[in-house]
């Protein structure tokens, strides 16, 4: 069975975009092509604020301190912080979605986002295997959002396994780009 390097996976609201204020289970996978280190800036500038911070003092990624500049999702790509995100097997993905879920089900009110990092890099090979997972667990996934950085292509895979899976035969894909 595939694994995944899992910087956080948590059940909380989506707090940004169309569907602001949905349930939703968030699974942020470890890695990105960028270090976007503008933001909060001013104009030209870097920041370094995350470089502060020692990742030897912390064994937990949601212990980590927040960041106002720069991207404010550093520990799921800086090489420092890796070992705060566990490989996790897909099997032990879904139990831990099936406990965060109410009932153990999505549903149309409840959906699944799939961020980072960027969530389209390589850990694309085995999304399909993820969703199988759910799907044969019954979990009626309805929504995927990718929150991705826009410049990765689907793979051929998970395009082909999209148009002609029968597991969810009415699966909603957003694809949230910034
Ligand atoms: S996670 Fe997003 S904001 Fe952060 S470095 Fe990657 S692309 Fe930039």
């Amino acid at each position: 069975m595939s694994k995944i390097k899992v910087a956080e996976l948590f059940y909380s609201l989506q707090g940004e975009g169309q569907y602001l204020g949905t349930p939703s289970v968030f699974l942020r996978v470890f890695g990105c092509n960028f270090k976007c280190a503008g933001f909060g800036m001013p104009r030209g500038q870097l920041s370094e604020e995350r470089m502060a911070i020692d990742p030897e003092k912390y064994n937990e990624y949601d212990k980590l301190p927040l960041v106002h500049t720069g991207c404010d999702s550093y520990a799921s790509w800086d090489p420092r912080f890796k070992h705060l995100s566990p490989m996790m097997e897909i099997s032990e993905i879904v139990d831990k979605m099936q406990e965060l879920l109410p009932e153990g089900k999505f549903g149309p009110d409840k959906h699944l986002i799939l961020t980072g990092g960027e969530p389209l890099l390589g850990w694309q090979r085995a999304y399909t295997e993820l969703f199988e997972e759910i799907g044969n667990r019954d979990m009626n996934l309805t929504h995927i959002t990718f929150e991705t950085n826009g410049t990765q292509e689907l793979k051929d895979g998970l395009k082909d396994w999209f148009v002609s899976n029968d597991y969810f035969p009415f699966l909603d894909i957003t694809y949230s780009v910034s």
